[in-house]
């Protein structure tokens, strides 16, 4: 659904509302030239209209049959809110799942450096039963002299890897010139924090079909960060993974604040399922478990974490990537949080 205007009301059918009665809203919006996205929820029916403002406004629309309610969508962000959409959203991938009682169990190295490190790291991660493996390919890192990733060879031993342990690829994309290589591999498209607002690549990923992975910037507030989800919406892409990742505070202990405040904000904002990245922001490993299982009891829909075979050997973020012949008892530790919570891994 690529438009120029945001949606602005949303219509509540009533309970017992028939689909012929949804459909004569939907079908009165088109006339009037809006255009409606209709949500079947476990609770009730909405439809999400879009279209001119006063046009929308002057329909007669809580006079139709099986109208329950018209309200304003008020906050900034629409596609994204659970306004919009009051069922969390599952973002499937190779018959994983996160979202909604599906915990994402993603992990692997924080870059990719070579095929035996990877694939060493994969199938501890896949044995613990993990949904989905990480691997930076392109890293955005602090200084231009530190190591930038093993780039487009990094992606063909991501497919070997894939190929060998059946897991889906998160990857990050840094540069709209290299859609196409990383597509050719991702299953989630990783965006950076410090990409978080690049509006052009945001725009990109809107256009395409597969599951992005947006990371919160790290001065970035939750409402930015929905604003640049919505970003991606707009275009037509609607398979969208928030990350809380840490921000920055006047607090050096930790290498980034991690805001689980936010996580309990947004899951009451949006559908969009929600997951926190503890290594990132605790910076070292003895963090990253109690971090992780913070951020299962505070509602998170899953965890991304660095997990490295021999991390002081790491090319990137050694201190914090957990050694991967211990990977396994953390997972066990996490998974228990997530079962007290009612979930399940996906
Ligand atoms: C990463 O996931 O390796 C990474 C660089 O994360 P962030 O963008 O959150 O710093
Ligand atoms: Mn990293």
């Amino acid at each position: 659904m690529a438009t120029n205007v945001s949606p602005e009301l949303l219509i509540v059918m009533k309970g017992g509302a028939t689909a012929e009665q949804t459909e004569n809203v939907v079908a009165r919006l088109s006339e009037a030239g809006a255009h409606a996205r209709v949500t079947r929820g476990r609770e009730a029916t909405v439809i999400g209209a879009i279209g001119e403002q006063e046009l929308l406004t002057s329909l007669p629309l809580e006079a139709y049959p099986g109208v329950e309610q018209v309200l304003p969508i008020l906050k900034p962000y629409k596609l994204v809110s659970r306004e919009m959409v009051p069922d969390p959203t599952v973002i499937e991938s190779r018959g994983r799942k996160i979202g909604d009682g599906w915990f994402g169990l993603i992990a692997g190295p924080c870059s990719v450096e070579t095929h035996e490190q990877t694939l060493e790291a994969a199938r501890v991660v896949a044995a613990a039963g993990s949904t989905m493996l990480r691997g930076g390919a392109f890293k955005p890192r602090t200084s231009p002299y530190s190591f930038q990733g093993l780039g487009v060879e990094a992606l063909s031993i991501l497919r070997d890897v894939r190929e060998e342990t059946g897991l889906p690829i998160v990857t990050e994309l840094m540069d709209p010139r290299h859609v196409e290589e990383v597509l050719d591999v991702a299953d989630v498209i990783q965006i950076g924090a410090r990409n978080m607002q690049n509006f052009l690549l945001l725009a990109e990923l809107g256009r395409i079909d597969r599951p992005v992975l947006l990371k919160r910037g790290l001065s970035s507030s939750v409402e930015e960060l929905l604003m640049a989800a919505e970003y991606v919406a707009k275009e037509g892409n609607e398979r969208i993974i928030l990350c809380e990742r840490g921000i920055k505070t006047f607090e050096t202990a930790t290498r980034y604040t991690l805001d689980l405040g936010a996580v309990a904000v947004l899951k009451t904002e949006t559908h969009l399922p929600v997951i926190v990245d503890p290594s990132h922001a605790a910076g070292r490993r003895d963090l990253v478990l109690p971090l992780a299982r913070a951020a299962a009891a505070v509602g998170a829909d899953g965890i991304i974490v660095e997990v490295h075979p021999r991390p002081e050997e790491a090319l990137s973020d050694g201190p914090q990537q957990i050694p991967a012949d211990e990977f396994a008892d953390f997972a066990r530790s996490v998974i228990e949080v997530v079962t007290l919570m009612g979930r399940e891994i996906g």
